[in-house]
């Protein structure tokens, strides 16, 4: 901590002149992200006053804090404090309990409803590190960024939970000096108890996983069977399906979608209790936080594509019972495979894609979600058309592989270590993930030059075992601190190639520049 002052003496901010820290935060692009000095760095966008308390960002080489220099200390941050003069100045951990105070202290920081936002970019971050660049790849363009986002078998892998994951996304925000508002999704949740503990930690979206209310096997029956089940259905909604869905034909903007007899009470048994479900949820997030939530609807994990009429019915299912969809994830057709591009065929891909988004757009206009969204450069374009931006874009994994990259780069030792503890976990990994790598495809590491480790995250099999391997890397208790030192020695070297990635996205998606008035 007295490094720390020492450095504050030395770049006059013993004084919280907030005209000094306005100078000092405003050179960020041209001096660089930090000021360096007595083995400490400050960061510079992290500066700022508040009822005459300096707050910031420092590092001390192998962690950071939060501190706050002012005439007293303040309320709700814990941590040791210092008089410097006469000045106190405390050091805060990076901690869940210091992230609400600085939530309180700094409301930009927390997560917030995105629900009026056009164009939102999921940015999972599974180390908890990665959000400067992912806030500097969407910086100046009309998208807002989901920084906090995890789903259960991410929390279970990574060793994380959903505070912990709220606290990272904000110290960063903090550090960036970001105000522009994110959201935070607890993804693929499909309980109340797993929605409850993402609520209680203040994500404010839930991307609601239907698949285990879902009945997939209706979908394969004759038509006789269909209705024999039909049969046992509630009166209700029996009575719903015949009148509003059978053989009807709905003319939609630029196209039309027809439901069959069949097709309809086939739709009733394997959504409807799927349909329930989501209503129920939905009742639940409205009593815990007003109108402040963005539900997502996950139809995505699912062994078929979302057809048409199913999309329309369950969307019109959801729109009769007023369930208040902020967007929505269908299969489509092909294949979305994690941290690779589309495979498939792009025309018939595009022609679906067309009538899904003419769905959402007549039935709320909820956003159009992709899932495993990262990396699919072939299909942006034809996404951003139809769309009109009105999307949400998730990516996770991809994140993770520029952590590995930079690695790649940086530390051959340490990407070949990393690269050989993925394809010896691969077998028990790819259970839990969509994948078609053959790990016998990857080169042996120690047969790979230093200058050709970093092609191995071209090469779409290398790619996908590095991508699913995080659980086994972090895992290791050694493997996992060598990994967070490398990356906090290099954290800007981290951002950039995230920020690079992540830009890459959301230029070829067409998402627009922000307009500026002069
Ligand atoms: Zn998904």
């Amino acid at each position: 901590m007295e490094q720390v002052a020492r450095l504050l003496a030395q770049v006059g901010l013993l004084e919280a002149d907030p005209g000094r820290v306005a100078a000092l935060k405003g050179s960020a692009d041209r001096e660089g992200p930090w000021m360096e000095g007595e083995g400490c760095r400050i960061y510079r966008r992290s500066l700022r006053v508040r009822e005459g308390t300096l707050y910031f960002i420092a590092s001390n080489g192998s962690s950071k804090h939060l501190y706050a220099l002012g005439g007293s200390v303040p309320r709700g941050l814990e941590g040791p404090a210092i008089s410097t003069g006469r000045l106190r100045m405390l050091r805060a951990e990076l901690s869940t309990g210091n992230a609400a105070a600085l939530h309180e202290l700094f409301p930009y920081t927390a997560p917030v409803s995105l629900r009026d936002r056009t164009t939102t970019i999921g940015c999972g971050d599974r180390l908890g590190l990665a959000t400067p660049g992912h806030l500097r790849a969407l910086a100046g363009r009309q998208a807002a960024p989901v920084l906090a986002q995890q789903s259960v078998r991410e929390l279970t892998l990574t060793q994380r939970s959903f505070p912990g994951v709220v606290a990272d996304a904000s110290f960063l925000v903090f550090q960036e000096g970001y105000e522009g508002g994110y959201g935070a999704d607890g993804d693929h949740l499909k309980n109340l108890r797993d929605i409850d503990s993402a609520l209680d930690a203040g994500m404010p979206m839930i991307t609601l996983d239907l698949t285990e209310v879902m009945s997939p096997e209706p979908a394969a029956w004759t038509p006789a069977r269909v209705d024999q089940a039909f049969a046992s259905l509630a009166e209700e909604l029996k009575a719903v399906t015949s009148a509003r869905y059978e053989g009807k034909r709905f003319e939609l903007e630029g196209t039309s979608v027809e439901i069959g007899a069949t097709e309809a009470r086939r739709c009733a048994l394997m959504y409807g209790r799927a349909v329930e479900f989501a209503a129920e949820v939905d009742r639940h997030l409205r009593t815990r936080r007003g109108a402040a939530y963005d539900l997502e609807i996950s139809i995505d994990e699912t062994t078929a594509p979302t057809l048409p009429a199913h999309h329309l019915y369950i969307a019109s299912e959801l729109q009769r019972r007023g369930v208040a969809v902020t967007s929505m994830a269908p299969r489509f057709v092909g294949e979305f495979q994690k941290g690779i591009d589309y495979i498939g065929d792009l025309r018939a891909f595009e022609e679906q894609f067309k009538v899904h988004c003419a769905i959402s757009r007549s039935r709320g206009g909820y956003k159009v979600s992709i899932h495993s969204g990262s990396d699919k450069f072939s299909v942006y374009p034809a996404i951003g058309r139809h769309t009109g931006m009105r999307l949400h874009l998730k990516t996770a994994g991809t994140s993770w592989l520029e952590a590995v990259r930079v690695a790649a780069r940086l530390d051959p030792g340490l990407f070949r270590r990393i690269l050989a503890a993925a394809v010896d976990g691969f077998a028990e990994a790819s259970r839990l993930y969509h994948v078609a790598a053959d790990p016998a495809r990857v080169p042996a590491p120690q047969s790979i030059p230093d200058a050709g480790l970093e092609a191995c995250l071209e090469e779409p099999n290398a790619r996908q075992v590095l991508h699913i391997a995080y659980g086994r890397l972090l895992g290791d208790p050694g493997m996992r601190s060598e990994i967070y030192r490398f990356l906090a020695e290099h954290e800007e070297e981290h951002y950039t190639a995230v920020e690079r990635h992540i830009g890459r996205h959301v230029r070829l998606l067409g998402v627009p520049e922000v307009t500026r008035f002069p």
